[in-house]
């Protein structure tokens, strides 16, 4: 075992403080990693405050995380000790069940370990997330990071980008559709990014005017307020896809009108309380409503590959790891005042 310094939560109104974590000793699978950077996702606000249930505190948030392999066990194949490495929002599931076996492994049927408010696979030990100074995880869950590339604008991509990209592979984002993006927060600006790198038109739909200028810097060929009853009209039955990546309560009955017939509107952020959806919102058109959680680990190498090849990465505001920052990153975060991921330098 390795103490480990990390930052936690110990309650949902409790502030964050130093704690002090294990780490297993790496096994023959298993890569060390020095955590340098840690992006800041949506879900540490949601599982910090226990807006979803199911908290348990201690907590140590953090799955968007990259760093520097600093000990590889005997059989480990993939890294050597000073690779770049990559871990998202999952460190191990049971392998072999039959969404184990093809690669999806964020839907196993035994048990996805997270990597944080979760158990390892023998249902006991806590998992402990990036706001730390390292992590040891089975090399099988771990990413391989081209070099060369700005980590802090890496890190984010572990959840945020491939929690855009799955959909977007999944309902063929590509030239000829019309992709709208909702929200444009963490996942949405990488959800602008990827969309137009896989070449969709793609439109922003956002609830900040002040959002407009960046929309169109990130890519976006079009922007409309979703509080703009015009612009709602002006782009009625327009959309194949929507991506919405909203994390609070909105109206979903409106996007789905913006929908063509046929059309899929999928839901990735996860407010807390049920939407209301009417009926009439998806029979008339027969559209559909679905949702996508992160993507598998081979889709999640694939996916930092093809940044990687086509230079995107996160626009980020570097934090330190402070609970004074991350207290503010979080608040700034529920007004929607984030450009676009706020990453941890650890
Ligand atoms: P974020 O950076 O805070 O962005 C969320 C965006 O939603 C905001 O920037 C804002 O965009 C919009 N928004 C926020 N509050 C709103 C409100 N009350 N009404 C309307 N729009 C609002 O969050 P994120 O990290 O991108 O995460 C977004 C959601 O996805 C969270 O619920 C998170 O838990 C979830 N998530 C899901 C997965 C998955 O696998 N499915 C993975 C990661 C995160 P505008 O200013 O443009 O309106
Ligand atoms: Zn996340
Ligand atoms: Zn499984």
């Amino acid at each position: 075992m390795s103490q480990t310094k990390a930052y936690a939560v110990r309650a949902a109104d409790a502030p964050f403080e130093p704690i002090t974590i294990e780490r297993r000793e790496p096994g023959e699978r298993d890569v060390r990693i020095d955590i340098s950077h840690c992006g800041i996702c949506h879900t540490d606000v949601h599982q910090t405050r226990n807006e979803w249930g199911g908290s348990v505190y201690p907590m140590v948030p953090g799955h968007e995380i990259v760093g520097r392999v600093a000990q590889v066990g005997g059989k480990v194949e993939k890294f050597k000790v000073g690779d770049v490495a990559g871990v998202g929002c999952m460190v191990d599931s049971c392998r072999k069940c039959a969404a184990c076996r093809r690669g999806l492994e964020q839907h196993c049927e035994v048990l996805t370990s997270f990597t944080y408010n979760s158990t390892e696979q023998d249902k006991v030990t806590r998992t402990y997330g990036g706001y730390s100074s390292q992590i040891v995880v089975d090399e099988a869950f771990a990413l391989k990071i081209a070099l060369g590339q700005p980590l802090e604008r890496v890190a984010p991509l572990l959840c945020a980008g491939i929690t855009l990209y799955s959909p977007l592979k999944r309902w063929q984002a590509g030239p000829g559709q019309r992709v709208a993006v909702m929200g444009l927060g963490g996942l949405g600006h990488m959800g602008v990014k990827l969309a137009c790198a896989l070449g969709a038109e793609v439109t922003v739909l956002s609830g900040s005017r002040r959002k407009q200028a960046d929309a169109k810097r990130l890519g976006a060929h079009d922007f409309a307020l979703t509080s703009e009853a015009a612009a709602m009209t002006r782009l009625a039955g327009r959309f194949d896809l929507i991506v919405d990546t909203i994390s609070a309560q909105h109206d979903v009955n409106a996007a789905l009108g913006l929908l063509k017939t046929g059309g899929t509107l999928v839901l990735l952020g996860a407010p807390p309380k049920p939407l209301a959806v009417a009926a009439f919102s998806l029979v008339g058109g027969r559209k559909s409503l679905s949702g996508s959680v992160i993507g598998g680990i081979e889709q999640t190498q694939e996916m930092l590959d093809f940044c990687a090849s086509r230079k995107i990465l996160a626009d980020v505001e570097v934090i330190g790891l402070s609970p004074k920052e991350i207290a503010a990153a979080y608040e700034r975060m529920l007004k929607g005042d984030v450009r676009y991921r706020f990453t941890i330098a650890m």
